[in-house]
This record gives structure tokens, C-alpha cells and sequence, in this order.
């Protein structure tokens, strides 16, 4: 069955009674029971409000069945899918291998708290082969973080081969899948222990909420996650929860939608002589295209833009100009965003050499032939700006 299909068909199955087409938004702490006898049965299903509702069953359950997964649990935000993600698997004195593209708040959390934690990590250039990465690998790793594209400059990982690599040392492998949605590539197929997404991003599809997924390759993967999130008591509501669900069921015809735009605005934005490089690896310029075309369906609509010349400033006047992309982080809604990313590259191990500026644009479901005028306006702006 198609994967368009399989994420709505639940939506239509014969019911019991009639009923509405989503599930309902129960809230609720207590579960009441019939007689006190129940209240110690443990087969009657969740005996708490914790354990989730009908809502969260169903996120879970789509979610699992995108992903390939054994299961997945849902929780508030990307980053805490990536911190519970990595709690699961590391013990004081163990090491965490990371891209220096990763998400910089994951690597914040390993910085800071994991630190203290006694979890020490080492982060390598984004573009290291398999071979150079491996070479890393010591007694004392435990897992490797994996998310491919890399944040902010895009860089492909050959996961497969890392994954395998991975599995052949010891290594546990954790793949941040959140450009790809959970859709367009599928990590726990390569035989990766555990995918985890924001799902704030296309999922949700709207901005309007926050939430993240992990999902586990294997059962014991998820008895682990299981526990840990039972131990810190972590709940999601049953509002956000529906609004997850919401998004999921469209996310396949939006990300569609936000390719074609994205392909448009890359091609255009590639041609201009103010534009150094369109960090995309679904464009076929790029030195990553080949990884993506092998593994993945399709591509998100986040790219990076390197400007000419100019510095952070007339990039930033360049923002100041355009008036259909919002200024903002986060993305994966249906708007069009813009942010300088100059400021996150210094914060690097190994910052990148880049020919100019840095933008990052997310391609939203604007007409985009008036996006491109948008940036016709902005790259106007950034001339100016750099030679006045
Ligand atoms: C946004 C993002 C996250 C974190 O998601 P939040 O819901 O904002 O916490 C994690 N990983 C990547 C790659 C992201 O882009």
C-alpha cells in the first residue's frame, strides 16, 4: 500500500458505532475503574492518564508504521526525542561521536549536561567517510549521531555504511531524521537502533505546535526508551498530540508541494551571480546528490544559500528587504523562512571556509514565482549593501 494511503486508511475503518473521523481529545489524569478489583488489573489496558489516550495510540501507531519501527513514542519536542534518545543509551565515561553539522542544541546538551553526567563526546568534520569516522570509534564509544543532511550546510552521511560500521564495533547508531520527516528516508530500514524527528517541523506543518519521535528499531530498543520515559514522568497532551496527528495525515502532498517549490527557487537562485552555492543535495551540482538520490524518495524544501562576498550585515539587510519570508527559526510549517546562520558556523569546532554570507531559506507553499520576486528584492538589497 502506498505510504500516502497508509497513513489515512486507520482514519476509515468500520466503527462500532458512529463516530467522528479523528479520534477524540480526551483529557484526563484519572482512569476510573468499575469494581477495586480492576484497579489492580494490569490486562484492562492504561490504569493512569499518563499512558495516553486514543489520540496518542494513533499518533504512535502512524508514526511506527512511516518509520518501520518496532515503536515509537511521542514526546514534547524535537530535542527532548534527541536528549531521551541518547539518556537511553550512555553510562558515565562513555563517548558520543557527532557531526560538527549536527543540530547545535544536541550538541549543547552534550556540552553541558552530559558533560556533567560524565558523557563525553568528539565531533568530526561533516564531510568524514565512513573509513574516517570508524578510525574514531574506541572502547569507550557507545553511539554515534547521525542526521543527514547536516544542519545548516546540508552535508550528506552515507548511513547505510555507518550503520553497518556501527553495528560490526559495538556502536549504537541514532539517526535525527527530522529533514527527511520520517518519510523521505526510512533509517531503521538500514538498520539504524533508533530515528528520531521534530516533529514541529512537517509533521505538525503549521507552526502551531511542538512535538518530537522516537522511534526504535527493535522491541528492547523500545523497552529502553519505555522506561526512561516512564522514570522521568514525560507526557504529552492530547491537544498537541491531535494537532500532530492533524499535520501527519497530509504530510506526503505538503512535502511533494514543498519540493517542486524548493527544485523552482534552487534552480533560479543557482543562476544568480550574487549566489556562490545552494546547499541542496537534491540539485544534481551538488557533491552530495548521489547519496540522496540512492537513499532517499525525496527532499525537504530547508537548503542553505552561500552569498557572494558581502559579510553577515548584507546578508542581513538582505533579510530586512524580503516581505514573504518571515525572520525566524524553526520551519517545516507552510510558510516561507529566512535566517543568517554566520553566527551558528563560528560556534563549529572546524568553522567552515565559505565564499560570502550564509542564509538559510525555507521554501514554504507560497505561488514561488513570488518568491523569486521576493528575493529578486533582496538580492538587490545585498548588492547595495555591499558595496555602499
Ligand atoms: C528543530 C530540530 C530539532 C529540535 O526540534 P524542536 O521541536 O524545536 O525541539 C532537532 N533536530 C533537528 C535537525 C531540528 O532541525
Amino acid at each position: 500500500m502506498d505510504e500516502r494511503t497508509r497513513l489515512i486508511r486507520s482514519a476509515t475503518r468500520r466503527p462500532e458505532a458512529r463516530r467522528p473521523v479523528n479520534p477524540p481529545i480526551e483529557r484526563g489524569t484519572t482512569l476510573l475503574n468499575r469494581r477495586a478489583a480492576d484497579l489492580r488489573d494490569e490486562n484492562l489496558g492504561p490504569v493512569y492518564g499518563i499512558d495516553g489516550a486514543s489520540v496518542h495510540v494513533e499518533l504512535r501507531q502512524r508514526l511506527a508504521e512511516m518509520e518501520g519501527a518496532a515503536d515509537t513514542f511521542v514526546v514534547s519536542t524535537g530535542l527532548v526525542a534527541v536528549s531521551l534518545a541518547l539518556l537511553a543509551l550512555v553510562s558515565s565515561g562513555d563517548e558520543v561521536l557527532i557531526s560538527d553539522a549536527s543540530y547545535w542544541p544536541s550538541r549543547r546538551l552534550l556540552q553541558r549536561t552530559m558533560k556533567r553526567l560524565g558523557v563525553t563526546f568528539r565531533a568530526h568534520h561533516p564531510r568524514a567517510t565512513p573509513d574516517e569516522i570508524a578510525a574514531l570509534f574506541t572502547d569507550r564509544t557507545r553511539v554515534l549521531l547521525m542526521e543527514s543532511p547536516g544542519t545548516a550546510t546540508f552535508e550528506m552521511q552515507d548511513v547505510p555504511d555507518l550503520v553497518a560500521r556501527c553495528r560490526d564495533a559495538g556502536v549504537h547508531s541514532v539517526v535525527d531524521n527530522t529533514w527527511a520527516a520520517g518519510l523521505l528516508f526510512k533509517p531503521l530500514a538500514h538498520g539504524a537502533d533508533i530515528s528520531v524527528q521534530a516533529l514541529s517541523k512537517y509533521v505538525s506543518g503549521h507552526s502551531d505546535v511542538f512535538g518530537g519521535a522516537i522511534s526504535c528499531g527493535s522491541a528492547a530498543m523500545a523497552r529502553r526508551l519505555h522506561e526512561l520515559i516512564e522514570d522521568l514522568g514525560l507526557y504529552v497532551s492530547p491537544d498537541d498530540a491531535w494537532l500532530m496527528l492533524r499535520g501527519l495525515r497530509t504530510l506526503p502532498v505538503r512535502l511533494a508541494q514543498h519540493e517542486a517549490n524548493a527544485r523552482h527557487v534552487a534552480d533560479w537562485l543557482r543562476a544568480r551571480p550574487e549566489v556562490s552555492e545552494v546547499l541542496w543535495p537534491a540539485l544534481a551540482s551538488s557533491p552530495d546528490h548521489a547519496l540522496w538520490q540512492r537513499d532517499f524518495t525525496g527532499a525537504a524544501s530547508l537548503m542553505g544559500v552561500v552569498l557572494n562576498d558581502g559579510d553577515t550585515r548584507s546578508a542581513e539587510a538582505m533579510l530586512d528587504t524580503l516581505e514573504l519570508f518571515g525572520l525566524g527559526f524553526s520551519w517545516g510549517g507552510y510558510e516561507s523562512l529566512a535566517t543568517c546562520e554566520d553566527a551558528q558556523l563560528a560556534a563549529r569546532s572546524r568553522p567552515p571556509q565559505m565564499a560570502g554570507p550564509l542564509i538559510r531559506l525555507h521554501i514554504g507553499l507560497e505561488n514561488p514565482d513570488d518568491l523569486i520576486a521576493d528575493l529578486t528584492r533582496g538580492l538587490a538589497a545585498y548588492r547595495s549593501a555591499k558595496t555602499g
